[in-house]
């Protein structure tokens, strides 16, 4: 299928449109010209596993992720042991859904100091490479900002994940370059290219930060509803060699309240305008 022009690599997160079925939003997708799709697991359980494969499987999107794993640090062995458990069971639905990447929203565990959620994030990853290239799918560590380091994730800028990623020197690990976590820091250039030299950048996710920010986590802005400089950021991401989708990720109350249908022509209209 001839796809939209201008609209080759645009991707949405299934929680973008979360009042949306998984059906709903492959058709809807479809019919405004996206041409990805990265799938959340609450989406493709809700209409189950095998139905979301031939689901995605019939329509015309590239399926680009599948979101998310990772929460690996915690104080209990034994909790640890079933983080990484359920990572196991998250590659086989990646794979199941022909998600070639599983993005990584690493963890943190306030019980214990960051450096210690750290190593265990490092031991986690290691851990389940091995299964990840045995069934082709790519793991992407996804640095969180750091009004998150409380629970979400150790990994609070891009200088962070491009040292675990090299560390682990692993050609199915990388790093994933979300705009609202990242923004802020002085150093973002300097480690997109670091990243794209490296051969770590495997995935770009856009929206906006909002001025004020009423909600730490439901309150993401449409591309040009904010203040990230989002048509910059591209500019560094196509300069480390970045060919991949451009992936919109906005959790909003705002928005999900909206009519889903204005929605998307919203975006697609703020894609071509603003990013
Ligand atoms: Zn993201």
């Amino acid at each position: 299928m001839d796809r939209n022009p201008g609209l080759e690599k645009l991707c949405l997160h299934t929680i973008t449109t979360r009042p949306w079925s998984l059906d709903e939003a492959v058709d809807a997708y479809c019919a405004n010209g996206v041409s990805g799709i990265s799938v959340w697991q609450d989406a493709a359980l809700k209409t189950g596993l095998s139905q979301a494969a031939k689901i995605l499987s019939a329509s015309d999107l590239s399926v680009v992720s599948y979101v998310r794993g990772g929460f690996f640090p915690h104080p209990s062995d034994i909790q640890r042991q079933k983080a990484i458990d359920h990572n196991r069971k998250m590659l086989d639905e990646a794979a199941l859904l022909g998600a070639p990447l599983l993005v990584m929203v690493c963890g943190a565990s306030p019980d214990q100091s960051l450096a210690t959620s750290r190593d265990q994030i490092l031991t986690g990853l290691e851990s389940i490479l091995p299964y990840a290239e045995s069934l082709g799918v790519r793991l992407g560590i996804e640095p969180l900002h750091p009004m998150y380091a409380d629970t979400r994730s150790a990994i609070c800028n891009l200088q962070t994940a491009n040292d675990i990623a090299e560390k682990l020197a692993h050609p199915d690990c990388g790093v994933v370059v979300d705009v609202y976590h990242l923004w802020w820091d002085p150093q973002v250039e300097i480690e997109i290219i670091r990243c794209g030299q490296a051969g770590n950048l495997f995935a770009y996710h856009i929206c906006d930060w909002k001025v004020p920010t009423v909600d730490m986590l439901n309150d993401r802005g449409l591309m040009g509803e904010g203040c990230i400089p989002l048509k910059q950021i591209r500019g560094w991401i196509e300069k480390a060699g970045f060919q991949g989708f451009h992936e919109v990720e906005i959790f909003s109350e705002h928005h999900w309240n909206r009519d889903q249908h204005e929605f998307l022509r919203d975006i697609v209209r703020a894609y071509q305008d603003h990013s």
